[in-house]
This record gives structure tokens, sequence and C-alpha cells, in this order.
């Protein structure tokens, strides 16, 4: 791109567009970061300087930019049709990626019925919808109620605003939205009865004196909702092994499957959130098949399509499809849906996404990223502003605090996360913070050429950002 047309672009951009989640004074005042192409796990600006996409372009990359594979599926697609409409008229894109979503969910058995959407806002509204609607009718509760835990993020559409439990968001849109009850979240570092010691190399986990309270919440609120309701939750919404906006929040071994079997002990539905920990991000095709928990009703969104095009996927079980089939006179209907459901574009990027992730990027070549990713992440434990490092399969996180033997967290004044992303970009590495904390998520094509980089990137970054924040005398004036 010639500088003309990249200052055009900034022009442009600064009259005309708004953009998510970002304070647009602040944004206005500085030029944005063009970005002109992407191959493999690269991302190059206008200026022809190319950036190691650490966060795989907000977790929806999972093969790398322009795959030969998945741009030849699209092209194929577009030679028949870009759209047609779901609603009324069938087509082979979506009935088979329906069928392949269901074999590689639930077998073919346990979640059948794929309901597609547009991101994971809209799969989880749809989630919602759907569980609400199917309690009235299978367990006769006249009122459905939620439970989901602490920091929850579940998208941003009102819905899913409500499921979520992310205290700034409430803040804002409390006036629209509905009652979810909540219970902590099991965040080990920053659990309020554990107190795990600080040791230096171990991420934070249960100890000896853990009691659990985190899955005692969940049971005495199924039981307290039993009392006064005459029946428990309808279900029970959760990111299964790691919560990703909540701060990369790794759950304790054991967690999850627990908090599931005491939710069903209850006759609640299961229902989980893996827009971001789907298609391999932990390990597995699916986060659930770690922890070997069912679920009654999964949302997938993010990494559906490669990261190529918007695009998401509630799946349920039967018994629950099986609440919105009647005569046509009886209004059993599900009514929801969009414009552009089961895009046939959309549909071809998955299949060939999924090619690959059942292919070069299967589950042999991910542990061996996870590996990766390990012994790429260990020397920055030496830096004294690390608190701790959380990593989940091929998504990590990576905690900065004042002090790591108390944990105390830097002010969100001081912008730890913030400057650090700063270093990390003029070192050629391109993520995102979530206040202070580093998020890494690398594509699945990424190589030791990759890790090698990003290695040191980071270890100079925090590096960096540690002696000059040492040296203003910050350190020193730590708030009593
Ligand atoms: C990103 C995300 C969502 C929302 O997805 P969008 O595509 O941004 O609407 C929902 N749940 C989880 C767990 C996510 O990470």
């Amino acid at each position: 791109m010639d500088q003309s047309s990249r200052e055009h672009t900034i022009r442009m951009d600064r009259f005309h567009s708004w953009h998510p989640f970002t304070q647009m004074l602040d944004w206005m005042a500085s030029d944005p970061l063009v970005i002109e192409r992407g191959e493999g796990a690269y991302l190059t600006d206008a200026e022809g300087r190319s950036y190691l996409d650490a966060n795989s372009t907000i977790w929806t990359n999972l093969h790398g930019h322009r795959r030969k594979e998945i741009n030849r599926a699209v092209g194929d697609q577009l030679e028949k049709i870009a759209h047609v409409s779901y609603l009324g008229l069938a087509h082979g894109p979506g009935a088979e990626l329906a069928a392949r979503l269901a074999r590689l969910a639930g077998n073919g058995t346990s979640l059948q019925r794929v309901f597609f959407s547009d991101d994971g806002s809209t799969a989880v509204e749809a989630a919602l919808k759907i569980a609400y609607e199917a309690a009235r009718r299978l367990k006769g509760d006249p009122s459905p109620k939620f439970l989901s835990i602490a920091n929850a993020y579940h998208g941003d559409s009102v819905g899913a605003v409500s499921l979520g439990q992310i205290p700034a968001f409430h803040d804002s849109f409390g006036g629209l939205l509905f009652p979810v009850d909540k219970v902590m979240n099991p965040s080990c570092y920053r659990c309020p009865f554990n107190g795990a010691r600080y040791e230096k190399g171990i991420s934070s986990t249960v100890t000896r004196k853990c009691q659990w309270q985190c899955l005692e919440q969940i049971d005495d609120a199924c039981r307290r909702r039993e009392k006064e309701h005459g029946r428990s939750y309808a279900g029970f919404f959760v990111e299964p092994l790691i919560q990703g906006v909540a701060g990369m929040v790794v759950q304790p071994e054991g967690w999850l499957s627990r908090a599931c079997e005491i939710v069903r002990s209850h006759d609640g539905w299961i229902i989980l959130d893996e827009v971001m920990t789907g298609f391999g991000r932990t390990g597995p095709t699916f986060a659930f098949q770690k922890a070997e928990v069912m679920p009654d009703i999964l949302c997938l969104a993010k990494g559906l399509t490669g990261g190529y095009l918007p695009m998401a996927a509630t799946l349920c079980s039967e018994e629950i499809f099986g609440a919105f089939l009647g005569t046509y006179e009886e209004m059993r209907t599900f009514f929801h849906g969009h414009s552009y459901t089961a895009n046939p574009l959309g549909c071809a990027a998955a299949q060939a996404s999924l090619d690959l992730l059942e292919g070069p990027h299967d589950g042999a070549h991910r542990s061996w990223q996870a590996e990766m990713l390990t012994k790429c992440l260990a020397p920055l434990w030496d830096i004294p502003i690390v608190g701790d490092i959380r990593q989940c399969g091929l998504t990590a996180g990576i905690e900065l605090v004042r002090n790591p033997e108390t944990r105390e967290a830097f002010d969100w004044r001081e912008k730890a996360g913030v400057r650090v992303c700063e270093k990390l970009r003029d070192f050629g590495v391109l993520t995102r913070p979530i206040g202070n904390i580093i998020v890494i998520m690398l594509p699945y094509c990424s190589a030791e050429r990759e890790f090698t980089l990003l290695q040191q990137s980071l270890v100079h970054a925090i590096g960096d950002f540690y002696q000059e924040w040492k040296e203003s005398g910050l350190n020193n004036s730590a708030r009593k």
C-alpha cells in the first residue's frame, strides 16, 4: 500500500469508523495500525512490516491466514452461489456441515441437531432461547432461570450479557438485563479461600487445604432455587476448562465435571459455551471431551470457519429439539433466525478448516504445540512482575502483578498490560491484553521459529516494562 492510500484509510477511519470496545477519543488521537495482508501466522501492515498474530485475530484464526485449502474451498463455492436463504430452502454445504459437527461433537447421537447463526453472541442467544422454551415445555417450569459463574463472558447481545457476569457491562446495561444467578468462578490464583502459596514456576492451582467452595456454592445455589421455586435452574451456562475474557482463568482439574454433575443432579441442563475453546484450542477438538462432560447444548463460533467468515452453530440433544416438534397449529416452532443463517461460503470455509483440523493440525500436532508453548513461556517466571502463567492447551495468559508474593495487582491506570503489548508490537508481535493479563494464542501453523520470536519478544517486552516501572519509583510507592 502506498503512503497516500494508507493516510486515506486512516482519515476515513477517523471520521467514520466506530471500533468495538474502544474509547474513540483515544483512538482518534493517534494513527492506528493498518493491516493490509496476512500470510500464515503473520499479518503485514500498510508499510510492509510484519507481525506475529499472537492472539489468532482475536481468537478466530485456526490454521493461519490465506490458507490455500480454505481459499480454494471458498472460491469453489463462489462459483456455485455465495448465499441463499436457509429459511424455506436446503443446501448441500449446510446439511453436510451440520452432519459433520454432529459427528465431531456428539458422535452423531448426543448432539444431533445443529442451528446455525452468525457469531458467538448469536450462538449463545439461540442456546438461551432454546433452553428457556424447552424448559417450559419439558420441565413444566413456568419461569426458567439460569446459573453462570463470576466473570463469565458469553457475548454482547442483551441475552448474552445477562448470562455473562462481567461487572463493567452489567454496570452499563443493567436496566436492560434479566436476572441470572451467579456463583464464584474457580480462579485459584485469586481464590478468596485457599490463599495458595506463591510458588515460582508453578501455575496457581488447588492446594491441599482447598475445600472446593466453588463447587459448594453451585450446590447451595441449586438447593436454594429448588426450595424457593420448586424447581432448580433450567440450565448452567459455562465456558469449559478456561474462561477467556475473565482473564484466561484455567479451571482446576476435575472442577468442570464435578460442577456439571451437581447441576445435573438438580435436573439442570449443561450449556457449554465453546466459542473460544472449540476446535482444538485446549487440545482436543472440544474442551468438553477432555473433561468427559457431555453437554445438552453446545455453542460454537470463532474458530468454526478457521477465522475466515462470521458463522456460528448451536448444537442440541434430540430431547431438547423434540420440545419444538408439533403440529403446525400447536405453534411449537422455534421462532428465531437470521438472514445469513448457514451461509454457504461460511460452510465451505468450515469444511476446509475441519479437514485441516483432522489432518495436518490434528491432536498430535496440537499436543506438540502445547508443549512448545509451555517451554516458550517458562523463562518468563524469572521476571519479578510475572505473577502467574496459566496455560490450557494452546491458549495462555500471563498475569502481571506489582508483587508476586502478595499478588498485589497493578492499578488499571498503570496500564501494565497495554504497555507490554505496545512493546510487543515494536518487537513484531501483536496481541491484546485483558487488564494486566497478556493473552497468547498462536495459529496452529506456528512452528519453532514463531515460538522463538514469541519467547524473545515476551522476555524483552515484559523485562523492559519492569525496568521502566522500577526506575519510575512507582514500585516503592505501593498503595497502603
Ligand atoms: C468471543 C466470545 C463470545 C462472543 O462471540 P462473538 O463472536 O464476539 O459474538 C461468546 N463466548 C465466548 C466464550 C467468547 O470467547
